[in-house]
């Protein structure tokens, strides 16, 4: 059997999306990730890590149109508006306006999360869960795994937001794979070190250089490296062999004291700064595209 499986980034930055555009950016939004898994070219899974500012857009640029027509699910990492914005549009598209008639309605998206992070989709997007029939809540508990397809999707629980989780993706192919969507974390997650390590591809977020977490409520570069966690991690990069290590998302740079770095020059100020996790930390492209199989 001709199983495959892609996970995408859709979008990898975490400043408004109008934000990077009054700063020249083309395009850009928060992140979110596109996990896919196809036998004979056929899609017969989607999973969306997020949805959103920027990720139908995003949809729009690294998706052939039959992604309307392909199996999905949802899962949110936590209930901060940058990572769901988009949902309900989203729903609202693939339920009610692309079936082959007008009145063609598809069953609702399944969104798994937690019970915290459902109190803020339901705020938002409260017409999909009800009268609009385009989302349906499936609660997940954090250290409990959910089965989504071929994947094992394990939730741990990150002290970033009420309810927040990272997701540990685990498959078996022609060999096992790991990936992790491990954005949005405060604390960094040293207690769950034993179920993050020897990853094919972790996705980790760095929203500044600087080890300012009390000011931004979010990881970062110094403390990634300085605090041993990505040492921990156990991370290879032998892209023969699809193992990917890791590529850092989420990135702003506006709260550094020398503000935004382009993508070039951060990884050039972090190969200097810390040659020896050059060749197993990268910078993840909006729209970069891992293959496993
Ligand atoms: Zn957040
Ligand atoms: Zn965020």
């Amino acid at each position: 059997m001709n199983n495959r499986v892609d996970y995408c980034q859709l979008n990898k930055d975490y400043a408004y999306w109008t934000e990077k555009r009054r700063l020249g950016q083309q395009r850009g939004g928060h992140v979110a990730g596109l996990l896919s898994h196809l036998r004979e070219g056929q899609v017969k899974q989607n999973i969306l890590f997020d949805a959103g500012l920027g990720t139908l857009e995003a949809i729009a640029d690294f998706c052939p149109d039959s992604f309307w027509d392909e199996p999905l699910v949802v899962f949110i990492t936590h209930g901060h508006i940058d990572h769901h914005a988009e949902l309900m549009i989203l729903s609202e598209i693939y339920c009610q306006r692309r079936g082959k008639h007008i009145h063609d309605i598809r069953p609702p998206i399944t969104v798994f999360c937690t019970e915290d992070t459902q109190k803020h989709l339901y705020k938002t997007h409260h017409y999909g869960y009800t009268g609009g029939k385009s989302l349906q809540y499936k609660p997940i508990t954090p250290g409990e795994m959910v089965r989504a397809g071929i994947f094992n999707i394990l939730p741990l629980a990150v002290d970033h937001f009420e309810g927040a989780v990272i997701y540990v993706i685990e498959f078996n192919l022609a060999k096992p794979h790991k990936i992790i969507v491990g954005w949005d974390m405060t604390t960094l997650p040293l207690e769950h070190i034993d179920r993050l390590q020897q990853p094919s591809l972790a996705l980790f977020e760095a929203t500044t250089w600087s080890s300012i977490t009390a000011d931004t409520g979010h990881s970062n570069i110094e403390d990634l490296v300085e605090s041993g966690f990505l040492n921990k991690m156990r991370l290879t990069h032998q892209p023969g062999q699809q193992a990917y290590a890791a590529y850092l998302v989420h990135y702003s740079g506006w709260e550094d004291p020398w503000g935004m770095l382009t993508d070039a020059q951060l990884k050039e100020k972090f190969d200097k700064k810390y040659p020896s996790l050059s060749n197993v930390v990268r910078l993840a492209e909006r729209g970069q595209r891992w293959r496993f199989t």
